[in-house]
This record gives C-alpha cells, structure tokens and sequence, in this order.
C-alpha cells in the first residue's frame, strides 16, 4: 500500500467509512466524503477532491454512495426496506416465516458510532 492510500486507510485503522466492515488491504476505495461529480470527465466541486476528505470505504458502499452527499446516502439507505417490501416477493415471503425481522432502526455510520474514538485508543 503506497503512502498515500495508506494515509487514508489509518483514518479509521482500516474499517469502511460508512458500514464499519472491516477492509483487506486490497480492494477497498478512497471515498470522497464531500462528493465530487465528472460531467463529460471534468470534475465538478474540485475543491472536494484533496486528502482531507478522503476517507476509506469498502467497494460496495462507495459505489451505492456515487457522488451522493451524506444525507443523500442515509436516505437512500433508510429506504432500503421499504423497497424490500415493495419489490421482493420472497423477502415478504421470509419475513411472514419469521425468519427476518424489522428492527426500524435509524441509518447510523460506523464514523458516527463513536468507533473513531474507539480506534484511537
Ligand atoms: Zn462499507
């Protein structure tokens, strides 16, 4: 790992940004926190593209998340189960089983959770 992924990768000792999963040191994205977009491959908000917002992400969430802000990101999130309920036939069928459970829980991220103080000591 060079020295700059490894920079962003001790932001939070190697876990996602976002679900807290921890990451292989191979595989994982540097994350533009404050997004940044490319219309016809130029960078919109350039601004948003140095160092400091750069936090490490697993592939998955870095790619749902897109050039999505924060809030945009726990919405689309938050929404998930709705979705379930509405589009997957086998999703209500299992729940009806018992065998998932709804918890109503709130989007929270792993860098909200107080896991960055955690990691520090
Ligand atoms: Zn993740």
């Amino acid at each position: 790992m060079n020295l700059k992924r490894k920079a962003i990768w001790d932001k939070s000792n190697g876990h996602c940004w976002y679900c807290g999963e921890e990451l292989s040191e191979r595989g994982w994205h540097a994350d533009h926190f404050l997004p940044v977009d490319r219309i016809d491959g130029k960078m919109t908000l350039p601004e948003n593209d140095n160092p400091d917002n750069l936090v490490p992400a697993c592939a998955s969430c870095n790619i749902i998340k897109s050039n999505m802000d924060i809030e945009t990101f726990r919405w689309l999130i938050s929404n998930f189960v709705k979705r379930l309920n509405r589009d997957i036939t086998v999703y209500r069928h299992a729940k009806r089983y018992g065998l998932i459970k709804e918890t109503g829980k709130e989007v929270k991220f792993w860098f909200e959770e107080g896991a960055l103080d955690a990691e520090k000591k």
